[in-house]
C-alpha cells in the first residue's frame, strides 16, 4: 500500500508517468469528474420546528390557567375555549412527535449510509488521473474507469440510502 501510495503509476493509455496525479490532486485543479463520493448528511433539521410546538403547548396551556383562574368567562364559551385548545395541544404534541420520528430517521439512514461512502472514498483514493488523456485510471488493474464508473461511485451513497427505503417499504 506505501509504495502505491508514494510511486506514482503508468498511465494505461499513454503509459508514461510524469502528467499523473491522483483524483484529489486533479479534483482540486478543476477536473470536476474527479469529485469524491458526496459524504453522507443529516439533511433533517425538526429541533427548531419541535421547540416552537413546544412553545406553543406552554401558551396554550398558560392562557387556559389565566382563563380558570380569573373565571370573568360564560361556563359554555369555556367548554368550547378548553376543547379546542386540547385539540390543538394533541395536534401539535403529535406533529413533535413525528418530527421527532424523522430526526431519529434520518440519523440511523446517516449512519448506515457511512460504510458505503467510506468503501467508495477508498476506491476513490486509490483512483488515478493522467491530464495528456483526461483519463481516470486504476493503477493496480491498470484500466481506465469510464465516466459511468465514476458516476456510480459518486452516487453509491444515495444507492444505499435508496436500498434503505426499499427495505423500509418491504417491512410495512
Ligand atoms: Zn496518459
Amino acid at each position: 500500500m506505501a509504495s502505491a501510495e508514494n510511486s506514482i503509476p503508468t498511465c494505461p493509455v499513454c503509459h508514461r508517468s510524469d502528467l499523473v496525479k491522483t483524483t484529489q490532486a486533479a479534483y482540486t485543479s478543476g477536473v470536476v469528474r474527479c469529485a469524491p463520493p458526496d459524504m453522507p448528511t443529516r439533511n433533517i433539521s425538526m429541533i427548531p420546528y419541535i421547540g416552537a410546538c413546544v412553545v406553543l403547548i406552554g401558551i396554550l396551556v398558560f392562557l387556559i390557567i389565566v382563563l380558570v383562574a380569573s373565571g370573568g368567562m360564560a361556563a359554555s364559551f369555556m367548554g368550547i375555549f378548553l376543547s379546542a385548545t386540547i385539540v390543538c395541544i394533541i395536534g401539535v404534541l403529535a406533529i413533535s412527535f413525528y418530527a421527532f420520528q424523522r430526526v431519529v430517521q434520518g440519523d440511523a439512514e446517516t449512519t448506515l449510509r457511512f460504510p458505503a461512502w467510506d468503501s467508495a472514498m477508498a476506491t476513490w483514493r486509490s483512483l488515478y488521473y493522467c491530464s495528456r488523456d483526461d483519463v481516470v485510471f486504476d493503477p493496480k488493474a491498470c484500466k481506465v474507469v469510464t465516466n459511468e464508473q465514476l458516476a456510480a461511485l459518486r452516487a453509491s451513497g444515495e444507492k444505499a440510502e435508496r436500498t434503505i427505503q426499499q427495505s423500509a417499504l418491504a417491512s410495512h
